[in-house]
C-alpha cells in the first residue's frame, strides 16, 4: 500500500495528535503512523495550566473537563516531611485556566488522537516507522512502515514531523541523540488504590518529595481518580545501579518492586498515604532519561516533543513542552508548505528559537534543582532589586514558571535563575518570597468537590446507565 499526501507524522503521543489536528483542520493531508494500538499506558500525568489555551484550540477542554481530576497547584515536601511549600496557580492565572489536569495517560493520549481523526487525520495504529527518507528527488520525504501483522506500506508526504518520543525515531538514524549525563535518572511508578487522600492529595495538588544525597531524585504522588493514585520513584541511575546489586546478590527477584517499595516506604508523609494501599497495575521502568538532539529541523522535517529533547520531568513540563512545540511547529510547517512567507525556513527558525528557548530554561530550572546549595523548591516564589521593591512580582515569578510560561518570556525567567544563584540574593529571596505564610499553607482552598467532581459524575452517570440496562430501560 502507498499513501500520498502532505504530512506524514511519526507518533501518535500528545506531541503527533496536536500537529496532525490542526495541520487537519488547515485541510492538509495527515497521516499518523502509531507503532501501538490504543489505548496504551504513559507516564506524565500530570499538566500544566499553560496547556489550556491549547486544549481549547484543539477543541477538547470540555471533554477534560468532564473527564479528568482538576488540579490548582504544587506541594513540594522535604525528604523528611517536616518542610513544605505549596503553589498555588490562582496566585497568577485568573479564569478557569487556574485549575489544570492530572490525566490517566491512556485515555488523555486516545481521546487526542481520537479528535485528530475527527478532524480529518488518518490513524494508522499497530504501524510502526521503519526507515525515512529525507532526500527524495521531489523534496518531499517517504517513510516505510510494518503493521503488526507484518504488511509494509510506504507513505509519501512533502514534511516529515517526527514525534515518535523516547523511541527518538529521526534522531536515533541520525545519530543526533546526544544525554545529559548530570541528569542521568530513572523512575519505576505505578497506581494504587486505597491510598489516603490526605495531606494536600484529596485538594488535587501534586505532590512532589524530594530524595536528597546520592539518590539525587524525587517521588511524586497524583491522584489520577477517586481512588486511584500515581505514585513514581525518580532516582540517580548511580544509586540505582548499587541498589539494584545489594537486592541482587540478597537474591531478590523483583529487584524493581523491591526497591521502588523500600525508596517510597522510607518518606514519612508517602508511609502514611500508602499504608493501607495496593498497586494496581505493573511496575513501569523508564530510563534513558535526559537527552538533547544536536538537529532539530531541516527543509522538509521537524521533530516534535520528546523526539526532540527530554528534560527531568520533575516540574511536570513535559507534555505541556510536547504540545505547545507542536503548536508552533505546526504553524512553521503551515507557513513552509503554503509559501506564506516561510519557503526561506525562516518561520521554522522562529519557532525553534522560542522551542529551544523553552527546553534551555526548564533544563536550567531542574539543574538548580538537584544542587543542593541553590534554590530549594520546597522552600522558592526579576531583578535582584526587584525582590525588595515588588514582592509581587518575584511571588509570580515561581508560580508563572511552576505553571508553564517558559515560551515567550523564556530570556527573562533564564535571567531571574541566574541571580538566584548568587547566595547573597537567594537568601534575600527566600525571607522576602519564600517564607511567607500563604506559601508555608499546605493547601489552595480548592474543594475536593471541584476536583473531583467531573469524575463522580461520570461515576453516577455510569451507574445509572448500568442500572438502566439491568432494569431493560431505555437510556
Ligand atoms: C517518569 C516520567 C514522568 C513524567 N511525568 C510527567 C508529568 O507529570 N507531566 C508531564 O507533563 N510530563 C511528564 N513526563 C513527560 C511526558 O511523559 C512526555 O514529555 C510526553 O509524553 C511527550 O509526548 P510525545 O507525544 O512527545 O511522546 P509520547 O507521548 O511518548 O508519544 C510518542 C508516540 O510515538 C510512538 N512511536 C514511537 N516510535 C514509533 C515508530 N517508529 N513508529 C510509530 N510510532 C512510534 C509511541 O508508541 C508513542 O505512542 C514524564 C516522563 C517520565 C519519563
Amino acid at each position: 500500500m502507498t499513501w500520498t499526501g502532505d504530512v506524514v507524522i511519526v507518533g501518535g503521543g500528545p506531541a503527533g495528535s496536536t500537529a496532525a489536528t490542526l495541520l487537519a483542520k488547515r485541510g492538509y493531508r495527515v497521516a499518523v503512523l502509531e507503532k501501538e494500538e490504543f489505548p496504551r499506558e504513559h507516564v506524565g500525568e500530570s499538566l500544566l495550566p499553560y496547556c489550556y489555551p491549547i486544549f481549547e484550540q484543539l477543541g477538547v477542554l470540555d471533554e477534560l473537563a468532564g473527564r479528568f481530576v482538576r488540579k490548582p497547584g504544587v506541594r513540594f515536601v522535604d525528604t523528611e516531611g517536616s518542610s513544605q511549600t505549596t503553589w498555588c496557580f490562582a496566585h497568577v492565572i485568573k479564569g478557569p485556566g487556574y485549575l489544570s489536569f492530572h490525566v490517566i495517560r491512556s485515555e488523555f493520549d486516545q481521546l487526542l488522537l481520537d479528535n485528530a481523526a475527527r478532524h480529518g487525520a488518518m490513524i494508522r495504529e499497530g504501524t510502526r516507522a521503519q526507515t525515512v527518507d529525507l532526500a527524495c528527488s521531489d523534496g518531499g520525504v517517504k517513510v516505510l512502515a510494518v503493521h503488526d501483522g507484518g504488511r509494509e506500506e510506504t507513505y509519501r508526504g512533502r514534511f516529515l514531523i517526527d514525534a515518535s518520543g523516547r523511541d527518538t525515531f529521526v534522531a536515533s538514524r541520525m545519530r543526533a541523540k546526544r544525554p545529559h549525563p548530570q541528569l542521568d535518572r530513572a523512575a519505576l511508578s505505578t497506581h494504587w488504590a486505597g491510598a489516603r487522600y490526605e495531606g494536600g492529595i484529596e485538594q488535587g495538588l501534586l505532590q512532589v518529595v524530594y530524595l536528597g544525597g546520592e539518590k539525587q531524585g524525587w517521588i511524586w504522588a497524583i491522584p489520577v481518580g477517586t481512588d486511584r493514585v500515581s505514585v513514581g520513584v525518580v532516582l540517580n541511575h548511580s544509586y540505582l545501579r548499587g541498589e539494584r546489586a545489594k537486592l541482587v546478590r540478597l537474591g531478590r527477584e523483583d529487584w524493581q518492586m523491591d526497591l521502588y517499595r523500600q525508596e517510597l516506604f522510607s518518606s514519612p508523609f508517602m508511609a502514611e498515604v500508602l499504608a493501607d494501599a495496593r498497586t494496581i497495575q505493573p511496575l513501569m521502568f523508564n530510563g534513558d532519561y535526559s537527552y538533547s538532539v544536536t538537529q532539530k529541523h531541516g527543509s522538509n522535517f521537524a521533530l516534535v516533543g520528546d523526539a526532540s529533547a527530554f528534560i527531568d520531568p520533575i516540574f511536570a513540563s513535559g507534555v505541556y513542552l510536547s504540545m505547545n512545540s507542536s503548536r508552533l511547529v505546526a504553524d512553521a510547517v503551515h507557513a513552509t508548505l503554503s509559501s506564506e512567507g516561510g519557503m526561506d525556513g525562516s518561520a521554522m527558525e522562529n519557532a525553534y528559537a522560542m522551542i529551544d528557548g523553552a527546553y534551555a530554561l526548564v533544563d536550567k530550572a531542574i539543574r538548580m534543582f538537584y544542587n543542593p546549595v541553590a534554590i530549594n523548591f520546597a522552600q522558592i516564589g526579576s531583578a535582584a532589586e526587584l525582590i525588595h521593591r515588588y514582592h509581587e512580582n518575584a511571588l509570580a515569578v515561581g508560580h508563572f514558571l511552576l505553571a508553564g510560561d517558559f515560551f515567550e518570556n523564556h530570556e527573562r525567567y533564564y535571567r531571574f535563575l541566574d541571580l538566584l544563584s548568587d547566595p547573597e540574593i537567594l537568601k534575600l529571596y527566600r525571607s522576602t518570597v519564600i517564607e511567607r505564610p500563604e506559601f508555608t499553607a499546605a493547601t489552595c482552598d480548592a474543594s475536593p468537590l471541584e476536583i473531583f467532581a467531573p469524575l463522580l459524575a461520570e461515576h453516577e452517570r455510569r451507574r445509572e446507565q448500568s442500572l438502566r440496562t439491568q432494569a431493560h430501560l431505555p437510556a
